[in-house]
């Protein structure tokens, strides 16, 4: 191996991480350290100047290791990759140091932070002396993408990828495309049709050449990686497919919250408390009617029914406020007497439009009141004879503090949305992750929110968490288009810091294939020896650190890369160093 010359860069990240720790003072620290040739501070590292800075160094002073302690590698270990590759390095002859998240972010004292920063910073310099350099893996993409949900993502990122030419399988589960939008009458805030948005859509969807769509269908779990999936569906005739594709886009959507579980709304128990997806189909039959068949004089609105709370869900479902808001509008135009209460406890108007919207359904004479989210709910009971109306909902409202009563001969629940039943299913069988709540969970929550830490497996829509139809849209339009340009590019490189099994180790235990979270290990019966298969494997190490025999060598995490970060990690001093020659 030749003799390392190594580069370190500590990055302010701006106040980012400078405000917690003194940078200066981890350069100072680490220029001591042996084959330590620059080490340097920087206000943005990861900047287009902050890399000219890594290149014009590589190349002046013949370094040959770099070290950049930012941020999560996660976010910019591939911009500093990139850099070293610009200058001619080997981009595997890298390694980060997290001094954001792990430190500034966590900190509340500047020394410990510092005193912390140069001990993960020495780790880092300790472990790229013994790099090395790994060649680059590409694999050919089969064009073929399976979306799987047939809703308003799943159809518009079909219908985007089958435009340009490219083979779309779409599999849904229930005996219809369209998904959650078909039940809807109107979307907010335009209050255009949703039948008129969607049917043109899945007609499309059902007769374009390069669609194959199955209804009735279930997945069986996806075997293969990016470029070369393969799985089987079964429809409901006991029928078997087998399909084989290179993408896959996620789009399985929603379920919504049963209010039954808040005993103050007593759902089921009155027969005029309907969630807002049945009051859409009493919408869509072009009247506004009570189970009795009247027009109700009071119809009653309760915003956040399973959101925003520690009981049920923590999260805001993001919809239902500006659909709470449709429902007010289009009563009011259907009933121009009665009177409507909208029962909230904060207002979500962020939406293009929806702030707009608010302002003009709130001049449409509908009677706002306002809850404590966190205190007791509205509580719904029925009304007494000598009541004009059909139930009473007793409320504490938050404006004017008043303990007050609502008469409701209609009450509409606005319902959480959540992760499906079968999300967990779903995860399993393509290989992703999901959060608390069961929704999946993307690579990137800002820098990349349609892609997740399965290569060529992206999520689209509801399933991710709630939103809009307009998000859900975009996602899809986002996801295709890294689908196509995965197509286009015709290969993919695939990570290459895996794990190797050393045949001439190898005992034959099998217990590497056992641990895999990524089934990337099978068994060579002939040679009675586990074989990886580099494309599957991720790198995660579990195979290396549970073989009893050693025979599992991770490439970038070997036994002498992890003891010597250690190492640097419990140094308390630099020693003093020896200055490298010039390579
Ligand atoms: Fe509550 Fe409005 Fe959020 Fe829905 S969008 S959970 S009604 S705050
Ligand atoms: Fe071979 Fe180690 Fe896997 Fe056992 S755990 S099969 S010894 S590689
Ligand atoms: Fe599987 Fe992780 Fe081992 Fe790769 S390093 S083979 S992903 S256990």
């Amino acid at each position: 191996m030749e003799n390392p010359r190594i580069g370190v860069y500590v990055c302010w990240c701006g106040t980012n991480i400078a405000k917690m720790v003194d940078v200066q003072a981890v350069a100072d620290d680490i220029k001591d350290m042996e084959n330590v040739v620059i080490a340097k501070d920087y206000k943005y590292m990861c900047s287009d100047p902050g890399q000219e800075l890594i290149i014009k160094d590589i190349k002046e002073n013949n370094l040959n290791r770099i070290v950049v302690s930012a941020c999560s590698p996660r976010i910019h270990e591939l911009t500093f990759r990139k850099a070293l590759e610009n200058a001619g390095l080997n981009p595997y002859l890298f390694e980060m140091a997290n001094i954001r998240e792990h430190v500034s972010w966590v900190h509340l004292d500047r020394d410990q932070a510092t005193r912390k920063a140069k001990s993960l910073v020495r780790a880092a310099v300790s472990k790229v002396n013994f790099h090395e350099s790994l060649d680059k893996l590409t694999v050919e993409i089969n064009p073929a993408t399976l979306v799987i949900g047939g809703g308003i993502a799943g159809l518009s990122a079909a219908l985007s990828i089958a435009e340009a030419g490219k083979k779309v399988y779409v599999v849904e589960k229930e005996k219809e495309l369209g998904g959650h939008v078909t039940k809807l009458d109107l979307t907010f805030p335009y209050l255009y049709s949703a039948e008129q948005m969607i049917r043109p859509k899945i007609n499309k969807v059902l007769n374009h050449d390069n669609i194959d769509v199955f209804l009735n269908t279930n997945i069986d779990e996806t075997f293969g990686y990016i470029g070369n999936f393969e799985t089987t569906i079964h429809t409901d005739k006991d029928e078997e497919i087998e399909l084989k594709f290179g993408n896959i886009i996620v789009a399985t959507g929603l379920k919504t919250f049963n209010p039954s579980e808040i005993k103050n709304y007593g759902f089921t128990k009155l027969p005029d408390i309907v969630t807002s997806i049945d009051f859409e189909k009493r919408l869509k039959t072009g009247k506004i009617l009570t189970s009795t068949g009247k027009e109700p004089k009071h119809i009653v609105i309760i915003h956040c029914v399973g959101s925003r709370n520690k009981e049920y869900k923590e999260f805001c479902s993001r919809v239902c406020c500006m659909t709470a808001l449709k429902y007010a509008n289009q009563v009011r135009s259907a009933l121009p007497e009665s009177s409507i209460y909208e029962i909230y406890a904060d207002m979500r108007a962020f939406g293009k439009g929806c702030e707009e919207f608010y302002e003009q359904s709130s001049r449409r004479n509908i009677m706002f009141l306002m809850y404590d989210q966190q205190g007791e709910l509205p509580l719904i009971t029925k009304a007494s004879a000598k009541d004009k109306c059909q139930m009473i909902i007793s409320m504490r409202e938050q404006l004017s503090g008043d303990d007050i009563e609502v008469p409701a001969d209609l009450v509409i629940l606005m319902t959480a949305m959540e992760a499906r039943d079968d999300a967990k299913d779903i995860a399993h069988a393509v290989g992703i992750s999901m959060c608390g709540n069961e929704f999946y969970i993307e690579r990137h929550p800002k820098l990349d929110p349609v892609a997740t830490t399965t290569d060529g497996v992206y999520i689209v829509g509801c399933c991710q968490g709630p939103k809009d139809i307009t998000e859900s849209i975009t996602q899809a339009l986002a996801a295709s288009s890294r689908v196509l340009g995965s197509i286009a590019v015709g290969q993919v490189e695939v990570e290459v810091t895996t794990a190797k099994v050393n045949e001439d180790l190898c005992c034959g235990c099998q217990t590497c294939i056992s641990v895999c979270p990524y089934t990337a290990i099978s068994f060579d019966e002939e040679k009675n020896v586990s074989v990886v298969n580099e494309v599957l494997c991720k790198g995660c190490g579990t195979c290396g650190s549970t073989c009893p025999t050693g025979a599992i060598r991770c490439s970038h995490y070997t036994d002498q890369q992890i003891m010597s970060q250690i190492e640097g990690l419990l140094l308390t001093s630099i020693p003093k160093k020896e200055i490298p020659e010039e390579a």
